[in-house]
């Protein structure tokens, strides 16, 4: 059998280990040290923003927190993209709130400005403004993101961006992660780069940040005893994960140039497969990281099916995934309101994830290339 090549795998640069000895040589085992507030300026430094960055045990957390911050309580409603990972609307039931999915529109993917607007309409004409809005940058490609927030102003409703997926990645040159009130990024075993497991939360200020730090730390009032007058959570990060991210911040854009190589790779193999189209930026205004590469199969076009190419590539033990399948479609989510069409359910019918890895060999790639040809022939 030949060896298992993962769809994204995590892709250490070397000097991780550094600063986890750094750690253990100073004794900061803790959520709280040098690596913490060294990995927190390292990435504020990276989004080139005022806004400041707290350091988390996870991107689920990030949005838990944005969404209390921006002041969502139970009975509130709060509209989701609809076709995301879970973890971007997890948070929204977390604080008894009801989430209103929208559609994505077929550029990008991501929430359609269209659905958005006509949905905030639809809910206060329905008696209740949304608090908050949850746009995704989905396989880091940057959502239609002014447009979401000019509706998110003239609205008045706060932007928790999820940008968990689209670390390096821009619109007109300003970083997914910088457009929201507030914006998650992660650092699960498979993204851009990772931390085994962390995230953080981005904030307008060090107001916002200390607030948000607050909450991640328990909620301790400034008293000698434990003296507690709000919910607080177990979220901060620690200093041993902050080492981890410490190195891989030294990578981060040598990894963000190998993913695109991969990005431009599929589009060599697909080049005249008239069938599959490899999914890129629709204009020079949109930068993506390429953290996962895709394709969508015209089955109209094509003699075979997005799920016997998935098939074939599993038998040669090459991983590649179907497209995140939408939120108002999961047993879970499916009772809450959702505007739109069909424009993601057909997305996730012949969308497929292929093999993206920073650390992919040239013999990896060979191996996928060669398998995609005799499928194809
Ligand atoms: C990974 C991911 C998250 C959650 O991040 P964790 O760090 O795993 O909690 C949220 N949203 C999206 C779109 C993601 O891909």
């Amino acid at each position: 059998m030949n060896s298992r090549i993962w769809l994204s795998s995590p892709h250490m640069g070397g000097n991780e280990l550094k600063y986890i000895h750094e750690a253990f040589d100073t004794n900061w085992i803790a959520p709280l040290g040098p690596n913490v507030t060294g990995f927190e300026d390292d990435l504020k430094q990276f989004l080139n923003t005022q806004k400041e960055v707290g350091a988390l045990a996870s991107g689920t957390a990030a949005i838990h927190l944005g969404l209390i911050l921006a002041g969502v309580t139970a009975g509130d409603e709060v509209i989701c993209q609809s076709m995301t990972f879970s973890a971007s609307a997890n948070p929204i039931l977390y604080q008894g709130a009801t989430p209103v999915f929208i559609d994505s529109e077929p550029e990008t993917w991501n929430m359609c400005p269209n659905h958005l607007e006509a949905a905030i309409k639809d809910r206060i004409a329905k008696g209740k403004k949304p608090k908050a809005i949850i746009p995704v940058h989905l396989y880091g490609m940057p959502a239609k993101i002014d447009e979401i927030v000019a509706i998110a102003n003239k609205y008045e409703i706060a932007i928790i961006e999820d940008a968990a997926e689209s670390l390096g990645s821009t619109y007109k040159g300003q970083n997914c992660g910088t457009f929201g009130e507030y914006a998650a990024l992660s650092f699960n075993g498979n993204k851009i780069i990772t931390t085994s497991g962390g995230g953080a939360i981005v904030c307008n200020d060090d107001e916002a940040k200390k607030k948000a730090i607050f909450l991640a730390t328990q909620a301790r009032d400034n008293a000698p005893h434990y003296q507690h007058s709000e919910i607080g959570y177990n979220y901060r990060m620690s200093n041993i994960v902050a080492g981890i991210g410490r190195g891989q911040m030294e990578v981060l854009e040598k990894h963000i140039g190998l993913r695109r190589d991969m990005n431009a790779f599929y589009k060599e193999i697909f080049k005249d497969v008239e069938a599959v189209t490899v999914f890129e930026e629709p204009n020079d205004d949109y930068f993506s990281n390429h953290w996962l590469s895709c394709i969508t199969v015209d089955e109209s076009k094509a003699n075979f099916t997005r799920e016997e190419l998935r098939l074939a590539l599993w038998e040669d033990n090459i991983e590649s995934r179907p497209l995140w399948k939408p939120m108002h479609l999961q047993p879970i989510f499916e009772k809450y309101p959702y505007y739109g069409t069909n424009v993601c359910e057909n997305l996730f019918n012949t969308g497929l994830c292929l093999p993206s890895g920073s650390n992919l060999t040239t013999q990896e790639k060979e191996r996928i290339a060669q398998l995609i040809a005799s499928f194809l022939a």
